[in-house]
C-alpha cells in the first residue's frame, strides 16, 4: 500500500481548524507547546507499553524531543522518538476528533469569538493548533516496532482533506514539518523557540534539544552546529522544592497534564513520608471537562515510579467521585514494572490513595473557607460529583458532607450555596431534624405544597432537584446528630415546634373529620395506604406523602423513567 491517497477530514476537523485559526491568533505560540506536549506523551506510551515488549526500544533508548527549523525551506520541525503510529492510528488520531462530548462541544459553540475561544480552550485542540502558524503541515510517523518501510506521510493544508503515503522512517516516532504562513518568519530564530519552549515547556521530563549555535568570527555570523543543546531543565518538576517552583510553572505543568488550556482552580504539591514515600502534585480545573459524566473519559492522575513514568490516568489512584482531580503522584516503593492488575490488589496502593484523597478534602476544605468566590465555582463544576461521595467513600463522609452545597428556601435561588453548617445555625428554636424536599426541577421543588407549612412557620427546607440527590440523601441520612427528614415522607412531626396544645387540637380534629377520611380511602382504593387530616398544607387542598420507610415519589420516578 505505498499509494498516495486522500482522505477528507470528519466534518468537525474542518470546523475546529477555521474556528481555531480564527480565535486563537492570539495565543498562536501555543501550537509549539501543543506538539511538545505531544511529542512527550508519545514517548511516555512508549515507556509504558516497552515495560512488556522490551525490542519496542529498538537500538535507540535515549528518549528525547528535537526542535529544528530551515531558514530557506521556511520550515519548523518538532520530532520525537516516541511510540509513533501506524497508519490506521494516523486515520484515527489525526483525521478525527474522536474525543466524547464532541458533539455537545459544537452545539456549545456561538460564533461570539471571545467566547467560542474560551470553549476550544476547555474542549482542547491539541495537534490542529499547527494550522495557527502554518499553511501546511507534514507528519512523518513510524510505529516502534514496525519495519522502517511502514512509515506514514501525512500531509495537509487544513482545509478540507489530506494524503496519506507509505514512506520509510529509520527511526521511530514522529516528525511533525510545519511549513509556516506568510509573514511568521520570526519563528526561523533559535532565541525566539528558545524563548517560548522555556515558557510553555520547560517543565518537560524529556530533553528538549535545539542544534548549538555558534558565533563564527571569520565568516562573521552565527553558524548550526552539529552537536546538541538542551533547552528545558527536565527534571521533574513535582521533584523540586515548593519555593522553587513559580505558579506560572505549576499552570503550564497543569495545562499539559490535563490537556486543558486554562489555568486551574487550585493545586496541592506535597511530599508524603513514613511508611509510603511519595510525592503528589494534584489540581482541581477551572471547568468540569465535556466528559465528566461519560465513563469512558481519559486523563487522570500519572503514576510515576522515582521519576520514572509508568502509567497514564491510574484509576486506582483516586476514587471515582475525584475523577476530575489531575496530577502526578510519584511513588518511592513501588517497583517499576508495576502492571495495572497489580495496582488494584496492592496495599501500597490504598495507603496512597487514602492519602490523596485527604489531601484533596483539605485542599476543598480550604479553598471553602478561604476562598469563597473560588469555591463556589468548584462547586457548579463538580459539586454533583462530590455529592456521589457520600456514598462511595464512607471513610470520609462526614468531611465530604461539609463540602456540599445546596439550594434551600432561605434563598429560593437554584445557586447551591447553602452547606449543612449554615442550615443548623439557622434551625428554630426546637428544630431537631434537618428537613429536605426532593423533586424533578428546582421549580418543582421550590412549589411543592410539601413547604407550605415550614414556610408558614419559618423552618428552612433543602431544595433537592439534581438526580444524584436522591442517592445523596440515601447515604447521608444524619449530619452532626442531626437526622436527615424529607418532608414528604411519614407524619409531619414538627418535633418541638408544635406545641402540646396544637398537638391536642389536632388529634380531636382527626376524630373528627374521620368519617370523610374514610370515605376517600374507600373511594381511592388501592391506590393509597392512608387517609389523614393533615397540617402540612396553608394553601392547597390536598398532597401526596410517601410513607416513612417507603421510596419517595421522586425516586419512584425516576426509576419509571429509568425502565425499572
Ligand atoms: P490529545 O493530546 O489531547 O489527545 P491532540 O490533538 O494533541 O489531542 O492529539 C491527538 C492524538 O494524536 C493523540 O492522542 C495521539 O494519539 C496522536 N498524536 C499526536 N501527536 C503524536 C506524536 N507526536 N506521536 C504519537 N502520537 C501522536
Ligand atoms: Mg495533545
Amino acid at each position: 500500500e505505498a499509494h498516495k491517497e486522500t482522505l477528507g477530514f470528519q466534518a468537525e476537523v474542518k470546523q475546529l481548524l477555521k474556528l481555531m485559526i480564527h480565535s486563537l491568533y492570539s495565543n498562536k505560540e501555543i501550537f509549539l507547546r501543543e506538539l511538545i506536549s505531544n511529542a512527550s506523551d508519545a514517548a511516555d506510551k512508549l515507556r509504558f507499553e516497552a515495560l512488556s515488549d522490551d525490542a519496542l526500544w529498538e537500538s535507540d533508548p535515549e528518549l528525547k524531543i528535537r526542535i529544528a527549523f530551515d531558514k530557506a525551506a521556511r520550515t519548523v520541525t518538532i520530532s520525537d522518538n516516541g511510540i509513533g503510529m501506524n497508519r490506521q492510528e494516523v486515520i484515527e488520531h489525526i483525521g478525527t476528533i474522536a474525543k466524547s462530548g464532541t458533539r455537545q462541544f459544537f452545539e456549545a459553540l456561538s460564533g461570539d469569538q471571545a467566547r467560542d475561544a474560551h470553549l476550544i480552550g476547555q474542549f482542547g485542540v491539541g495537534f490542529y493548533s499547527a494550522f495557527i502558524v502554518a499553511d501546511k503541515v507534514t507528519l512523518v510517523t513510524r510505529r516502534a516496532g514496525l519495519g522502517a518501510e511502514h512509515a506514514v506521510k501525512w500531509e495537509s493544508a487544513g482545509e478540507g482533506d489530506y494524503t496519506l503515503e507509505t514512506v520509510e522512517k529509520a527511526g521511530r516516532g514522529t516528525d511533525v514539518i510545519l511549513h509556516l504562513r506568510e509573514g511568521e518568519d520570526e519563528l526561523l530564530s533559535s532565541w525566539q523557540l528558545k524563548t517560548i519552549i522555556r515558557k510553555y515547556s520547560d517543565h518537560i521530563t524529556l530533553p528538549i534539544v535545539m542544534n548549538k549555535e555558534e558565533w563564527d568570527a571569520e565568516k562573521k555570523e552565527t553558524v548550526v552546529k552539529d552537536e546538541d543543546e538542551a533547552v528545558n531543565q527536565a527534571s521533574a518538576l513535582w521533584a523540586r522544592p515548593k519555593s522553587e517552583v513559580t505558579p506560572e510553572q505549576y499552570e503550564e505543568f497543569y495545562k499539559h497534564v490535563a490537556h486543558d488550556f486554562e489555568a486551574p482552580l487550585a493545586y496541592v504539591h506535597a511530599k508524603v513520608e513514613g511508611k509510603q514515600e511519595y510525592t503528589q502534585l494534584l489540581y482541581v480545573p477551572a471547568h468540569a471537562p465535556f466528559d465528566l459524566w461519560d465513563r469512558e473519559q481519559r486523563h487522570g492522575i500519572k503514576l510515576y515510579v522515582r521519576r520514572v513514568f509508568i502509567m497514564d490516568d491510574a484509576k486506582q489512584l483516586m476514587p471515582y467521585y475525584l475523577r476530575f482531580i489531575r496530577g502526578v503522584i510519584d511513588s518511592n516503593d513501588l517497583p517499576l514494572n508495576v502492571s495495572r492488575e497489580i495496582l488494584q490488589e496492592s496495599k501500597d496502593i490504598e495507603a496512597i490513595r487514602g492519602g490523596s484523597v485527604k489531601k484533596v478534602l483539605g485542599m476543598l476544605e480550604d479553598l471553602a473557607e478561604n476562598q469563597a468566590e473560588k469555591y463556589a465555582t468548584f462547586w457548579k463544576e463538580f459539586g454533583r460529583a462530590i455529592k456521589e461521595g457520600v456514598g462511595e467513600d464512607f471513610a470520609n463522609k462526614e468531611r465530604i458532607a461539609k463540602l456540599i452545597r445546596f439550594s434551600s428556601t432561605k434563598t429560593d435561588s437554584e445557586e447551591q450555596s447553602v452547606s449543612l453548617a449554615d442550615y443548623i445555625g439557622r434551625m428554630q428554636e426546637g428544630q431537631d431534624k434537618i428537613y429536605y424536599v426532593t423533586a424533578d426541577t428546582f421549580a418543582a421543588a421550590k412549589s411543592s405544597p410539601h413547604l407550605e407549612i415550614f414556610r408558614a412557620k419559618g423552618v428552612e427546607v433543602l431544595l433537592l432537584a439534581e438526580r444524584v440527590d436522591e442517592w445523596m440523601v440515601s447515604h447521608l441520612t444524619e449530619f452532626d446528630g442531626r437526622k436527615l427528614q424529607s418532608v414528604a415522607k411519614g407524619d409531619l412531626d414538627l418535633g418541638k415546634m408544635a406545641d402540646e396544645e396544637e398537638k391536642k387540637e389536632q388529634e380531636q380534629e382527626a376524630d373528627a373529620f374521620k368519617g370523610l377520611t374514610d370515605k376517600i380511602k374507600d373511594s381511592l382504593g388501592e391506590q393509597v395506604k392512608e387517609v389523614r387530616i393533615s397540617h402540612r398544607l396553608t394553601s392547597s387542598p390536598a398532597c401526596l406523602v410517601a410513607g416513612e420507610h417507603d421510596m419517595s415519589g421522586n425516586l419512584e420516578r425516576l426509576l419509571k423513567a429509568a425502565g425499572q
